[in-house]
């Protein structure tokens, strides 16, 4: 029996895992081949230039892996595989992965979001999926050498997948639904700042197109309804996440599809707190990922002390 398993692997996680260390947790970081790795999400992304501390900025991957380090440093016990199952069985939680079975008296969730795809004639698995199609520039972007590529959003995510291939591909063009943009503004300027980068204002993504790979895609104006058709062989999509929460088969009280947490970061079943993209849809930010790990990993601790 484990007095404290901690579910996810990014900043939320460590974090927690961090402030429950005294109890010696399990955290359990996801499987290799899973879609989001170990590290979670800020181990698709570049440069990190708003987390305190670095004053010059840092890398998401060294981020990570330095949260890593300290949270092992600290004890906590680290299993890479991905929990495909959990319940509440009596008072404590029984956990399962695809190879074992893990019982714990309390649980910290943080297992984040996962990037959002458009779903058109051309786009699944089995068509252009990775075949030229990707959900993560940073991960995929460096086969686009010299070559011309799109990126579909409005927010910041779309401006650092844009800024980022606009250093790898020949032409960059950013397409968004509607003329405003949830980006901060310092990016977007610098986005139009960036010579091979061309914004596509108001498309829609309709299909895409191609032989053995993606040569083009075709979108709508959003205002006309005109088609327009675009010649590239790369399209990220940068269209906001979904919160990873299959695996809890409905188990917690969501919100917006996300999990619902109290100011202590409890859920709707006592023992079990919520913490990061999971059960965060406004901020999704490093630092506010990383203090929600730390509310939720002081509650637990404090749940914990009335069980003993
Ligand atoms: P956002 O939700 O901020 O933006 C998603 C964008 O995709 C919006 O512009 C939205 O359009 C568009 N979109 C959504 N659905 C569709 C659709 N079906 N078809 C076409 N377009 C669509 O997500 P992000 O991933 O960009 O950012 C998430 C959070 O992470 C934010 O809080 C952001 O600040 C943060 N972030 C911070 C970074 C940093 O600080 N370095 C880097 C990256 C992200 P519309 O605007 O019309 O709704």
């Amino acid at each position: 029996m484990q007095k404290v398993v901690v579910i996810g692997s990014g900043p939320a996680a460590y974090t927690a895992a961090l402030y429950v260390a005294e109890h010696k947790p399990l955290l359990f970081e996801g499987d290799y081949d899973a879609e989001i790795g170990p590290g979670g999400q800020l181990t698709t992304t570049t440069d990190v230039d708003n987390y305190p501390g670095y004053p010059n900025g840092t890398k998401g991957p060294e981020l990570m892996d330095a949260m890593r380090d300290q949270a092992e440093e600290a004890g906590v016990r680290m299993v890479t595989r991905s929990v495909i199952k959990l319940e509440k069985i009596g008072d404590t939680f029984q956990l399962k992965t695809k190879e074992q079975t893990y019982e714990a008296r309390a649980i910290i969730l943080a297992t984040g979001a996962a990037a959002k795809r458009l779903y058109v004639p051309g786009t699944r698995e089995g068509e252009y999926w990775q075949k030229g199609i990707s959900a993560c520039a940073v991960c995929d972007g460096f086969a686009f050498k010299d070559k011309r590529v799109a990126i579909i959003g409005g927010g910041d995510s779309a401006m650092e997948e844009a800024l980022y291939m606009s250093k790898i591909a020949s032409r960059v063009f950013l397409i968004h639904r509607r003329p405003g943009f949830r980006a901060r503004q310092d990016k977007l300027e610098q986005l139009k700042g960036t010579e091979n980068i061309e914004v596509l204002l108001p498309y829609q993504l309709e299909s895409a197109h191609g032989n053995d790979r993606l040569t083009h895609i075709r979108m709508i104006n959003s205002d006309t309804s005109e088609p327009r058709d675009l010649e590239v062989e790369g399209l990220f999509f940068a269209i906001g996440h979904v919160p990873n929460v299959g695996f809890l088969d409905g188990l917690l009280e969501q919100e917006n599809g996300y999990v619902k947490t109290k100011p202590d970061m409890g859920t709707s079943v006592n023992g079990i707190f919520a913490c990061g993209d999971v059960q965060d849809y406004r901020f999704r930010q490093a630092v506010t990922a990383a203090s929600s790990g730390c509310m939720a990993a002081l509650s637990c601790v404090k749940y914990l002390s009335k069980l003993d």
